[in-house]
């Protein structure tokens, strides 16, 4: 180090250091991790590639300041940027989703999606009130009250009280005569319209109807879907729901974090002219902060900010067309070869294919899918009785059309999930339909021949995957 350098810098030059120049193991790490997502083919469903405007916006310095509170009331001094930057967040927020500012607020502050929900029932629903939401294994969210009968698995379900509601289990779509007649009986404080799992779009006219007849508030839960919302392509929740709440980083393609946006304003007027106001704000702003959370992640909150300002652009618009488009070529083309996908095909960005009928399961395939570089998720199918031993894997179409895969591409993208459900069943053929998941996972990992038909596929899934651009930074 020079000696002019060390007056300039001092011992907080090494402080500037490249990450690359700095820590070379965790550097490493994120290669090997970006050069995995290059060369593999994404299909998680609730998975996308943040831009670069996005991630340097996360890289920046705005990860250094505290402002605990919202704008204009801070407990940190120095947050004018702060201020200024959260506030055009939530403008853009209610802008993107042509929300009047008058009738709806926003909160940017939840550190993501999970967090964000369990503000709202902790606003709005008393310690052990009533919540419904769609079961977990229907393709519901663990935070809208997964519990189990031997444990109450989500905290949403030890601090309230859960009532699921269920998918019909012949045809797969949400039994929402069977919730009405439940939420009668009940009496919820909140329904929750919003799904990980479910390919059809929702009902919320009928959920409001069934949410106005219990006088219990009716939130939507859009994480998954938020990207097609904004792009008009789904119906919107706005039109029915009291309260809606989203992830950022799903199909909105922006970085991990949560929102929540509540009716403000007039509720109702009685006969005599008095008014009901909303009381929602307040309460929501309050349990986000100081209620459950400490400083806002600034840095998130500006990338969140500019993932808004892309999805306000034809190109996005373009791009959540085109992430229909696939999910439902991919759906036609799995049908065409025999696959059970649940309900017969998709209206969204992802489907769920049963295996049962092929004679395999989730766990099988998607251990031989991800050995070949094809990500997806086991799922558990509507008639399944096993949770250990779900039928199904859940498909999505978000993160390779974020990097310009057509209809055609995913012809290819067919054929690898095919081939590597042939393989699965090589497997199970070898070593008997009955052998436990051991046996399998030995043979995958460790047998010779299946090993040379995985590496084989895995280089000809990487040498297609690779030819597409990837979003984000060139390295990291
Ligand atoms: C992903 C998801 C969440 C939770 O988001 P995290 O950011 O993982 O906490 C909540 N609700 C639904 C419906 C989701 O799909």
């Amino acid at each position: 180090m020079s000696g002019n350098k060390q007056i300039a810098g001092g011992d907080g030059e090494w402080l500037q250091q490249s990450l690359e120049d700095d820590d070379q193991e965790i550097y490493q790490i994120i290669r090997n991790e970006k050069e995995r997502q290059r060369c593999g083919l994404e299909l998680i469903a609730s998975e996308n590639f943040a831009s670069a405007a996005v991630l340097q916006a996360l890289g920046s310095c705005l990860n250094n300041k505290y402002s605990e509170g919202y704008p204009g009331v801070r407990y940190y001094g120095g947050a004018e940027y702060i201020d200024e930057m959260e506030r055009l967040c939530q403008r853009r927020a209610l802008e993107l989703f042509k929300l009047n500012k008058d009738e709806w607020a926003v909160n940017v502050q939840p550190y993501s999606g999970s967090p964000a929900n369990f503000a709202v029932y902790t606003a709005i629903v008393q310690p052990h009130g009533r919540i419904m939401g769609l079961d977990l294994p229907d393709g519901g969210h663990l935070t809208h009250g997964f519990f189990t009968e031997k444990k109450k698995i989500s905290a949403t379900s030890i601090f309230f009280e859960s009532m699921p509601y269920k998918v019909n289990q012949e045809t797969g779509l949400i039994d929402y005569d069977k919730l009405a007649e439940n939420a009668k009986l009940f009496k919820p404080k909140i329904i929750i319209a919003g799904v990980s799992c479910y390919s059809r779009h929702l009902d919320y006219k009928r959920m409001r109807e069934i949410a106005d007849e219990n006088k219990a508030y009716l939130m939507a839960d859009m994480a998954h879907i938020s990207g097609l919302v904004a792009a008009g392509i789904v119906p919107s929740p706005f039109e029915h729901c009291h309260i809606v709440t989203t992830t950022t980083h799903k199909t909105l393609r922006g970085p991990r974090s949560g929102m929540i946006f509540c009716r403000k304003g007039v509720k109702s007027v009685d006969p005599k002219g008095n008014k009901e106001m909303y009381n929602l704000e307040k309460p929501i702003n309050e349990a986000v902060f100081p209620g459950l959370q400490g400083g806002p992640h600034n840095h998130a909150i500006a990338g969140v900010a500019v993932a808004l300002k892309q999805a306000m652009t034809d190109k996005f618009i373009q791009d959540q067309k085109q992430t229909i488009a696939n999910a439902q070529h991919m759906a036609k083309l799995l049908v065409d070869r025999g696959y059970n996908v649940v309900t017969g095909g998709t209206d969204n960005h992802l489907m769920l294919v049963n295996l049962k009928s092929k004679g395999t399961d989730g766990n099988r395939a998607d251990k031989v899918l991800e050995a070949i570089g094809v990500a997806c998720n086991k799922n558990s199918c509507p008639g399944d009785t096993s949770a250990l031993r779900p039928s199904g894997l859940r498909l999505g179409s978000p993160a390779l059309t974020s990097r310009g895969f057509k209809e055609a591409d995913f012809d290819k993208v067919a054929d690898f999930i095919d081939r590597g459900i042939q393989l699965t069943l090589e497997i199970q053929q070898v070593i008997g339909p009955k052998a436990p998941f051991k046996d399998f996972k030995d043979k995958l990992y460790k047998d010779e021949d299946i090993c040379a038909k995985v590496k084989s596929l895995k280089d000809e899934v990487a040498s297609f995957a690779s030819a597409f651009p990837i979003p984000g930074f060139p390295l990291l």
